[in-house]
C-alpha cells in the first residue's frame, strides 16, 4: 500500500507549520458542514411544505370531483378550470385516473384514455397518500386517493356508509423554485464561507506564530547562553512548557557550573601541593647558595629537607595518578578471587613498623575466612590507607583494631582507632580530594588529603560502599561494605 511520508516533508516538521494546519483544518471543517447542513435542511423543509400544500389543494379538489361525477363524466368547466389552475398555479401537471387505472383527464392533454400501472398509483388505489422527490429532474410526484362515500345496502340490515376509492389523482408539481433558491442560497453561503476561510486562516497565522513564540524566545535565551552573551537563569514564563524547559535547562547549567567550579578547584589545588614542596626546595636551595663556606653539616641537613619535600612532591604525585585511574571506568578492574583474611594479614605486617614506632597496638580479628572477587591492587589500597589513617591520626600508646566479617553476600572491614576522631561536620567531607580536617597536621605527618578519596574511588568501583563514625578525642571507625562476587555491568 502506498502509505504518504509526512515526516519526509521538511516544513512539516515545522511547529508553526503543525499548529496552523490543525487550527485551519479544525476550523474549516465545521464551517463546511454548518454550510452543506444548512442547505440540506432548507431544501427538505421546502419540499415537505409543498408536498403538503399541494396534497390540500388536491383534497378540496378531489372532492370537487367527485360532487361533479367528473371521473364519469369529464364535461365539467368548472373541475377543468380547477385543474388547469391548480396545474399552472404548481407548474405542473394533474392527472385524474379512474378505479380502471385508466387516465380520464390529463392536463397536458396527452395521456388520456391510456392505462396507468405504476407501482404509486396502485398503492394509492389502496387508500394510500405517496410523494417522491426527484431532485435530478426537479420535480415532486404525488398521488392522492379520490374518495367516495357510498351507501351499502345488505339484505335485512340497515345500509352502512362506506368510504370507497374511485379513482387517483396523480400530480407531479416542479421544484424549480427550490433549485433556484438554493442556488441563491448556496451562493451567498460561498461568499460568507470565503470570507470565514480568510478569517479561519488569519486566525491560524496568528496562532501558530504566538503559540511558537515561546519557544523561539527560549531558543534565542540558549543561544545567548551558548554563545557566551549571559550567564543569567533562563525564564521564559509565557506557557508552562517553555517554563518546565528553561527549569531543567538551568538545572543542567548549574549542575555544569558545580563540575566546573569543582574542576577549577581541584586544579588550583592540585597546582598549590604541588607547588609548596618546590617552594620549600627553592627556600632551601637558594639559602644554601646565599651562603659561604656552608659547612658540610649544615649541607647535610638540607640535602636531607630537600630529599624530604622530593618524597613529598612523589607522593602528592603518585596519588594523583592513583586517583585518576579511580575516575576511569570499571571496566579498569583487574578482579580475581582474592584472600581477604590473608591480604588483610599482609597489609597490617607492612604496616606494623610504623605503629610500633608510636606504640600503637594493631589488633587483628577475622570471625571467617572469606574468599572474595575483587582486584587485589585496589583493595590493597583500601585497606591500607585506612590502617594508615587509623595509626596516623591516633594518640601515642593507642590501638588500632581491624575486624573482617562476611554473610553470603558482602564482606565488611572495620577499621576503628583510639585517635583524635573527626568533627561531626567534617564526616561528609573526608573523602573530598585535598580535604583535611587540621592541614599543618595532616602535613606534618606526610598527608596529601587524596587518600580518603582514593579510597573511596575504590570501594565505589567493587559496587561496595565506606561509612564512618567518629567521637571527637575518642577514636574513628570506618566500615566498608564489599560484594563477594563481582558483577560487572554491560
Ligand atoms: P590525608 O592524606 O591527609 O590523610 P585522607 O584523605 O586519607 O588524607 O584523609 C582526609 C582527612 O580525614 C585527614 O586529613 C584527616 O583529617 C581525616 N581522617 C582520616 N582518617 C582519620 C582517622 N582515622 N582519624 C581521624 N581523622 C581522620
Amino acid at each position: 500500500m502506498l502509505k504518504f511520508n509526512f515526516k519526509k516533508l521538511k516544513f512539516m516538521r515545522s511547529l508553526k507549520v503543525r499548529i496552523f494546519l490543525i487550527v485551519f483544518i479544525v476550523g474549516l471543517i465545521p464551517s463546511i458542514i454548518v454550510r452543506q447542513a444548512i442547505l440540506q435542511n432548507y431544501e427538505e423543509r421546502a419540499v415537505s411544505l409543498r408536498t403538503s400544500d399541494v396534497q390540500t389543494q388536491l383534497k378540496i379538489l378531489a372532492n370537487h370531483l367527485i360532487t361533479y361525477h367528473y371521473l364519469q363524466d369529464t364535461s365539467s368547466e368548472v373541475i377543468d378550470a380547477e385543474l388547469n389552475m391548480l396545474a399552472n398555479l404548481y407548474d405542473g401537471r394533474v392527472l385524474i385516473i379512474n378505479n380502471n387505472l385508466r387516465v380520464v383527464k390529463d392536463t397536458y392533454g396527452i395521456s388520456e384514455g391510456k392505462t396507468i400501472i405504476s407501482e404509486e398509483v396502485i398503492r394509492c388505489m389502496k387508500g394510500e397518500n405517496t410523494s417522491k422527490y426527484d431532485p435530478e429532474n426537479g420535480y415532486i410526484e404525488m398521488t392522492i386517493p379520490i374518495m367516495e362515500t357510498l351507501e351499502v345496502q345488505e339484505t335485512g340490515k340497515n345500509p352502512v356508509k362506506n368510504d370507497v376509492v374511485s379513482g387517483v389523482m396523480l400530480t407531479s408539481v416542479s421544484t424549480d423554485y427550490i433549485t433556484t433558491t438554493l442556488e441563491i442560497l448556496s451562493r451567498k453561503a460561498l461568499v460568507v464561507e470565503v470570507m470565514v476561510v480568510l478569517a479561519i486562516f488569519i486566525v491560524s497565522v496568528l496562532a501558530s506564530f504566538a503559540l511558537v513564540k515561546p519557544f523561539e524566545k527560549i531558543t534565542e535565551a540558549l543561544s545567548q547562553v551558548k554563545e557566551g552573551y549571559t550567564n543569567d537563569p533562563i525564564s521564559v514564563s509565557d506557557c508552562l512548557e517553555t517554563e518546565h524547559i528553561g527549569d531543567a535547562v538551568n538545572e543542567v547549567l548549574s549542575r555544569m557550573k558545580v563540575l566546573d567550579d569543582s574542576r577549577q578547584e581541584f586544579v588550583s589545588n592540585v597546582s598549590h601541593e604541588l607547588k609548596t614542596p618546590i617552594t620549600s626546595i627553592k627556600v632551601l636551595a637558594d639559602s644554601l647558595r646565599a651562603q659561604e663556606n656552608v659547612p658540610i653539616e649544615l649541607y647535610q641537613e638540607f640535602m636531607d629537607d630537600i630529599a624530604e619535600e622530593i618524597d613529598r612532591e612523589d607522593k602528592i604525585i603518585n596519588d594523583l595518578l592513583a586517583l585518576v585511574k579511580m575516575d576511569r571506568t570499571a571496566s579498569d578492574l583487574n578482579i580475581s578471587q582474592v584472600d581477604i583474611n590473608l591480604l588483610v594479614e599482609l597489609i597490617m605486617k607492612r604496616l606494623r613498623p610504623i605503629a610500633v614506632k608510636r606504640d600503637i597496638e594493631l589488633v587483628y580479628e577475622s570471625i571467617r575466612p572469606v574468599t572474595a572477587a575483587v582486584d587485589e591492587v585496589k583493595m590493597t589500597l583500601v585497606i591500607s590507607n585506612l590502617v594508615e589513617n587509623a595509626i596516623k591520626y591516633n594518640k601515642e600508646h593507642g590501638w588500632v583494631k581491624v575486624t573482617l566479617d562476611a554473610d553470603h553476600q558482602f564482606f565488611t572491614i572495620e577499621v576503628a582507632d583510639s585517635g583524635i576522631g573527626i568533627p561531626a561536620d567534617s564526616l561528609d567531607h573526608v573523602y573530598e580530594r585535598f580535604y583535611r580536617v587540621d592541614k599543618s597536621h595532616s602535613r606534618e605527618i606526610g598527608g596529601t588529603g587524596l587518600g580518603l578519596a582514593i579510597t573511596r574511588g575504590a570501594i565505589l568501583m567493587h559496587r561496595g560502599s565506606i561509612k564512618a563514625v567518629s567521637e571527637e578525642g575518642e577514636g574513628t571507625t570506618f566500615t566498608v561494605k564489599i560484594p563477594l562476587t563481582y558483577i560487572a555491568v554491560s
